[in-house]
C-alpha cells in the first residue's frame, strides 16, 4: 500500500549575501517536487527587485496575520517583519500541493522552525569569505550603512546557525552548491522514505 510522507520542510537560511535566494530558485527549478514558499515582508521593493519575491504588506496587515497564527514562523529581521504564511493545505496553484516544501529564511526563523519540527532538514549556507559577502551586498544596492549592520549581524547568525543547522554547505560555485544540497535533500527523503517503511512493516505485526 502507498504510504504518504508528511512534506519535508528544508530550510535554507544564512546571513544575507551568501547567496540564498539564487540558491533556492535553482533547487526548485530542478527539482519538481520541491516547492518554495513567499514570504511576507513589511520590507519595501528594492528598485531592481521584482514584484513577488515576496507578498510586500504594510506593518498593521503583517502584525494582524501574525496575531492571528497565521505565519509558521515570522521575525524581525533590521526594522522590518518577515514571515511564513502557512501553506494553502488545499491544492491551489500558488500551494505546495503534496510537494516538499523549500523556506529560504533568517537564522531566527530557522530556529523557530527547528523547535516547532523537528523532522526539518535546516542547511546552512555560507559565503566563501567575509569579502565577497559584503560585496554581494553592496551589489544588491543596500546603503553603506545598512550593508554594516549586516556585516556585523552575519556574525551572530553564524554563530547561533550552527548549532541548529543539519548540514552546512560553502557558497563558493553556485553550480557546486545547489548540487551539493540538492544530495542532502535526497537522502533525508531516501531516510523518511524508509522509516516509513520500517513504520508500517512494524505495525502490520
Ligand atoms: P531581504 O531583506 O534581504 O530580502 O531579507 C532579509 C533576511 O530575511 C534574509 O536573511 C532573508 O532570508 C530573511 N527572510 C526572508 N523571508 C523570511 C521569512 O519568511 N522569515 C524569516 N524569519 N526570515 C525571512
Amino acid at each position: 500500500m502507498y504510504h504518504p510522507r508528511e512534506p519535508l520542510v528544508v530550510v535554507l537560511c544564512g546571513p544575507g549575501g551568501v547567496g540564498k535566494g539564487t540558491v533556492a530558485r535553482r533547487l526548485v527549478e530542478r527539482d519538481p517536487k520541491l516547492w518554495l514558499s513567499r514570504s511576507w515582508t513589511t520590507r519595501t521593493r528594492r528598485v531592481n527587485e521584482k514584484d513577488d519575491a515576496y507578498y510586500f504588506v504594510d506593518r498593521p496587515t503583517f502584525e494582524a496575520k501574525a496575531s492571528s497564527g497565521g505565519f509558521m514562523e515570522w521575525a524581525e529581521f533590521l526594522g522590518n517583519l518577515y514571515g511564513t504564511p502557512w501553506p494553502d493545505r488545499l491544492d491551489t496553484a500558488d500551494g505546495p500541493g503534496g510537494r516538499d516544501i523549500l523556506l529560504e529564511i533568517d537564522v531566527q526563523g530557522a530556529t523557530q522552525i527547528r523547535h516547532a519540527n523537528p523532522g526539518a532538514l535546516v542547511i546552512l549556507l555560507l559565503a566563501p569569505s567575509q569579502e565577497e559577502q559584503q560585496m554581494r551586498l553592496e551589489q544588491r544596492g543596500d546603503d553603506d550603512e545598512h550593508v554594516a549592520l549586516r556585516m556585523a549581524a552575519a556574525i551572530k547568525e553564524i554563530k547561533a546557525a550552527s548549532d541548529i543547522a543539519d548540514a552546512e554547505v560553502v557558497n563558493d560555485s553556485i553550480d557546486q552548491a545547489v548540487d551539493e544540497i540538492d544530495a542532502i535533500i535526497e537522502e533525508r527523503r531516501r531516510t523518511a522514505g524508509k522509516q516509513l517503511h520500517g513504520d508500517a512493516v512494524q505495525g502490520s505485526r
